[in-house]
């Protein structure tokens, strides 16, 4: 069995990261989409809101299995048996980080194989910060974020649907 980890922050997630969970569904028979818990990266939307939000945007998604990352993601990686850590490119600037995580996590667990998925083009300059951004001062998410989280996203920045 080919297993899969998406790791992530998820603040919220978006339709770009939904483009890369699905897709990597497609190629592997088990995609854990791993949640960061980093007391050191606060986060606008707490562990429980993410995986919740997560959880009413792929539930269409069978071979997706939601968890939360407490510790390093090379040792989440061993436990669940799994052969690859997926990462979204969006542009180069994305690269020289990714890269350093990349090369990093394979020190730590040489089994794991980073692979990475180039972002649909439609969604190059997508990320949470952006939505949080624009839901922040009032403008429409409707385009970037699931029809299925895009109210209790709103709700969050005090906005009715
Ligand atoms: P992190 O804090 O770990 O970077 P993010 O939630 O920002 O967490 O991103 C998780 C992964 O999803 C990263 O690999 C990132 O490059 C990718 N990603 C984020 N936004 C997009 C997008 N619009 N299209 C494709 N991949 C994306």
């Amino acid at each position: 069995m080919k297993t899969a980890v998406y790791p992530g922050s998820f603040d919220p997630i978006t339709n770009g990261h939904m483009d890369i969970l699905t897709r990597s569904c497609g190629l592997f028979d088990k995609v854990y989409i791993l949640v960061s818990d980093n007391p050191d990266k606060r986060c606008f939307f707490s562990t429980e809101e993410r995986v919740s939000l997560i959880s009413d945007a792929a539930s269409h998604l069978k071979n997706a299995e939601i968890a939360v990352l407490k510790g390093l993601l090379a040792d989440f990686v061993s436990k669940a048996n799994a052969q690859a850590i997926v990462r979204g490119l969006r542009a180069v600037s994305d690269f020289e980080y990714e890269f350093q995580m990349a090369l990093a996590n394979r020190e730590l667990n040489p089994k794991a194989e980073t692979v990475f998925l180039s972002a649909n083009s439609s969604h190059t300059f997508l990320s949470s910060s952006l939505v949080r951004q624009i839901a922040s001062l009032g403008g429409n998410i409707a385009p970037f974020v699931p029809d299925s989280i895009l109210s209790k996203v709103m709700e969050k920045f005090g906005q009715s649907s």
